[in-house]
């Protein structure tokens, strides 16, 4: 039940070392029984083989039923711990591309570099939801909606734990951290969240509950608070939602020594021994300490003490066991090196690179500035702090835990400058820096090479970091690339601004003067050539935006608000407000699931089955008549979103419930469907998860279209078995049915 870290095992204590201090790790199996290690950096393959084999080696000859070690590692985008890896775009690009495939591709290159090497626990993916910019962990989830969340993660989930190309071998997954970790109140990490119970249902639950159901064999658990509680300390959490409502089986696992900070933090136990038998309490199965052993000690006490029963240890212990043993670790204890070939296989970095061309949004293209075709360009200047660097296009949770210096990084990785040198052979290509070794502003020089330039790329954001290092109390873009930006654009040179980083950083202040925007985000290795290709026009862009971009660092908005919250300001139910002016301008900058291709789609003909759905068993189909337009091959991911148009609560104003993503020629049309069913798209949990099946209006909405439908509640109640063994209610809510609405009204007037 106890994780170790791997700098109580190495010869240095420091985490980067990567090299078993033998003696140390026998005593901690052998007298501690320490059945589990974690972390590490990037080191070469055949360095993590020895290492793994070694440490293995020592766990089957010393505990005493020789129970192999189940090794766990922070591979995030990727198997970013080993060195020559494809280095994928982090999660929050990943739900940018609304392309389920590209998180099971992410998956499997990360488990064909790295299983092998004795990693067989990845701590990924993280399923929490990209609700809060200000979050430093913003990039690692899929986006703020919980459908992405859950159909991505799900999917990284299914590939991780199934593929057979790793066999022998097996890895378990493990989906963090549960619950509401992403939304804390003030932004800063592992703090307190204010969720309640009804929300936590709606919207946290259902990417942990669509991996639980994909066979997830571990959760990671939220280091915060929820409602002040932290949740390492709840059972009402922990083991009622967990385990009695989702029937999740597996192993939960604490986070980064957080038994240590319901102490030191939290306070809420007075010493670390209570704080043992709360989190065992509660439901923790692992405990990852990660220093010390004196989790061993008090566990050991309690159960002496009466306190904590030895069936609950074997509870725990079992699950341990059990995943140890249905990932065949009993089996194949042993890493192995005939393989290592493997490790940079060119296929994969080029899914990294197709998965970087996917993952970045196209957010303004004024006078279609983009693309710049290379026959019209002889001079482009490229300037910014990520104008030349594989750090920022990386971030965190790459090579290390905060990132590397960047001549860390592998060289025949491009950067932006040496990827548009090669999109445009023909042009000169140049940069130079904005600011000098001590900070100063060099705008002089940057303005007048842009005068000289065609076109300036501004690749503006931020740099890496990872968890509370990323804290911040401003998103806005610093005020020196602000400069940098408006010295570029008083040259009259058309500009293209990339925004790079983990979050979305606010850029009011300069977006107005560039004509062209691209949210490039965390795309990884390939996201310098994915980038330039874009700019010169050789591919498509296709992402949508996984999140609401913020127009103001004071105001937060998610797409599936309220009707209450700034109904004046958002154009779903505020028609007629806009003519006030500024005032009511959008709190967004761009809307959730907006993006701008090279190609226009149109959407038409939306119909729909029938009219009225008629109890929870009926079936709706709807199909919708999508084009490409324009001249040149595209992707349009189609995003269906329903909205109850009257609940006994507040609902969202629109919900995204289906979505689907496909290649059209030039010119091409085809219909799309989507098959509506009452429980699963029209129902939401209430606090205990219970569905509410409420009879009354929908609306539909894809791309333009819209459509109404009517769902009424059949003659007798229906209930859903849920997993913990309740039933869910179905009941119609006796609410107006509108004026005027029989049946069914394909775009209907709002
Ligand atoms: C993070 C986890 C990570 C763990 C192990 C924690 O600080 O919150 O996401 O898996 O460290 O490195």
């Amino acid at each position: 039940m106890t994780q170790l870290n791997i700098s109580v095992i190495n010869t240095t204590g420091v985490q980067k070392d990567v090299v078993l201090d033998s003696a140390k790790a026998a005593t901690l199996v052998r007298d501690f029984h320490i059945g589990s290690f974690l972390n590490g950096e990037a080191v070469p393959a055949a360095q993590w083989f020895r290492y793994s084999a070694a440490l293995q080696r020592i766990a089957l000859r010393e505990s005493r039923l020789h129970i192999p070690i189940i090794y766990g590692i922070d591979h995030m985008h990727g198997a970013s711990y080993v060195a020559g890896t494809a280095i994928f775009p982090h999660n929050i690009n990943l739900g940018a591309s609304f392309n389920p495939e590209l998180a099971r591709q992410a998956a499997r290159a990360t488990i064909l570099e790295s299983a092998d090497l004795g990693h067989r626990w990845v701590f990924a993916p993280v399923l929490d939801l990209g609700l809060n910019a200000y979050w430093p962990r913003f990039y690692e989830t899929y986006g703020e909606d919980p459908l992405v969340a859950a159909t991505l993660g799900s999917a990284f989930v299914r590939e991780l734990q199934t593929n057979t190309e790793i066999a022998p071998y097996k890895v378990a997954a493990c989906g963090k951290h549960f619950i509401g970790y992403s939304d804390p109140r003030n932004g800063w990490d592992r703090t307190n969240a204010l969720i309640p119970d009804q929300r936590l249902q709606e919207f946290f639950r259902p990417s942990f509950q669509a991996a639980i159901d994909s066979g997830l064999k571990s959760i990671m658990i939220n280091s915060g608070e929820i409602n002040s509680e932290p949740v390492h300390a709840s059972k009402a959490i922990l083991t009622d939602l967990l385990r009695r409502q989702m029937g999740f089986k597996g192993v939960a696992v604490t986070d980064w020594e957080d038994i240590i900070r319901l102490v030191r933090v939290q306070k809420v136990a007075p010493n670390e021994k209570e704080a043992t038998w709360m989190a065992i309490d509660a439901g923790v199965d692992m405990a990852m300490t990660p220093y010390t052993t004196t989790f061993c000690r008090y566990v050991k006490e309690l159960v002496q003490e009466g306190r904590l029963t030895q069936a609950r240890i074997d509870l725990s212990a079992g699950r341990v066991l059990q995943m140890k043993d249905e990932i065949g670790l009993f089996e194949n204890p042993m890493p192995r090196a005939d393989r290592l070939s493997r490790v940079g296989d060119p296929a994969l970095r080029a899914q990294a690179v197709a998965a970087a061309r996917e993952s970045v949004v196209l957010l303004k293209n004024e006078n279609n500035t983009l693309p710049l075709a290379p026959d019209r360009v002889k001079r482009l200047l490229v300037v910014g702090p990520s104008a030349d660097s594989r750090a920022n296009l990386s971030g965190g949770w790459t090579l290390s835990w905060q990132g590397r210096s960047e001549d860390a990084y592998p060289k025949d990785v491009p950067t932006l400058v040496e990827a548009l040198r090669r999109e445009y052979p023909q042009a000169k290509v140049a940069t130079l820096p904005y600011r000098d070794a001590a900070g100063k502003l060099l705008l002089a020089g940057i303005s007048a090479a842009a005068k000289q330039a065609d076109a300036v790329v501004l690749a503006l954001g931020e740099r890496p970091y990872t968890e509370g290092l990323g804290n911040t109390s401003d998103l806005t873009l610093p005020d020196d690339q602000q400069q940098l930006a408006r010295a570029a654009q008083a040259s009259g040179k058309p500009t293209v601004l990339l925004v790079i980083g983990g979050r979305p950083t606010i850029i009011r202040g300069v977006a107005e003067g560039t004509p062209a925007i691209i949210w490039a985000g965390l795309p990884g290795y390939g996201g310098a050539v994915a980038l330039a290709e874009i700019i010169s026009g050789k591919t498509n862009p296709s992402g949508k935006l996984p999140f609401t971009y913020p127009q103001f660092a004071g105001h937060i908005t998610n797409y599936h608000h309220d009707n209450n919250e700034n109904s004046l300001d958002l154009s779903d139910f505020g028609a007629g407000f806009e003519q006030r002016g500024a005032k009511h301008k959008s709190s967004m900058r761009t809307k959730f699931g907006e993006g701008l291709s090279y190609s226009t789609y149109t959407y038409a003909g939306l119909a729909l089955s029938d009219s009225v759905l008629t109890g929870p068993a009926a079936k709706l189909r709807a199909t919708v008549h999508v084009a490409n337009t324009g001249s040149r091959p595209g992707q349009e991911a189609v995003l269906w979103f329903l909205t109850d148009e009257v609940g006994r609560i507040a609902r969202p104003v629109r919900l995204l419930k289906h979505f689907e993503k496909s290649a059209f020629a030039a010119g091409q049309a085809r219909d799309l469907a989507f098959d509506i069913d009452p429980l699963r798209d029209l129902s939401y949990p209430d606090g205990q998860g219970r569905p509410q099946l409420e009879s009354g209006w929908y609306t539909l909405r894809v791309g333009s279209q819209t459509a109404r439908f009517r769902y009424v509640s059949g003659p007798v109640a229906s209930t859903s078995p849920k997993p913990d063994g309740t039933t869910g209610t179905v009941r119609p809510t006796g609410r107006a049915v509108p004026p005027g609405a029989a049946t069914a009204e394909a775009n209907a007037p709002k």
